[in-house]
Order: C-alpha cells, then structure tokens, then sequence
C-alpha cells in the first residue's frame, strides 16, 4: 500500500498535468498521462477520460437525489 502510494506520488509528479476545477479540497486536473487527475485532499485518483462523464452523472444524480429526497421514493 505504502510503496504503491509512493509510486502514484512519483507517477503524479512527472505528469504534465492541466488544471480544470477546483473547489476547496477537491481538485481536477487533465493530464499529459492520458488520465484525469481527480485529488480530494490528500488523495489522488486517476480515471480514464471516458469515466468522467460517468462519475460527474453519477454525482449529479447524487446531489439531485439529496435535494428533492422525496422524488427518490422507497
Ligand atoms: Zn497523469
């Protein structure tokens, strides 16, 4: 855990990376690795282009649900 954490540190600093977003302790960032940089404090995670539609949908839902909780009827 500890070695592959140093190694995405390493991974990380080499990348060219570009900022898209940041919002407090969330952080995006497109990246010359091909990925995309998603940081949430001290946590870096990188996901595939393609999946950002689908993590930011997924959110978006989440959120949609959190604010009108009673249109997600159980
Ligand atoms: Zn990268």
């Amino acid at each position: 855990m500890m070695n592959h954490e140093t190694r995405l540190e390493s991974d990380t600093s080499r990348c060219r990376r570009h900022m898209l977003a940041k919002n407090g302790p969330f952080l995006v960032e497109s990246c010359g690795c091909g990925m995309v940089h998603l940081t949430f404090g001290f946590m870096t995670v990188r996901i595939a282009p393609g999946a950002v539609d689908a993590l930011c949908a997924t959110l978006l839902e989440a959120v949609q649900n959190l604010e009108r909780p009673r249109a997600h009827a159980h």
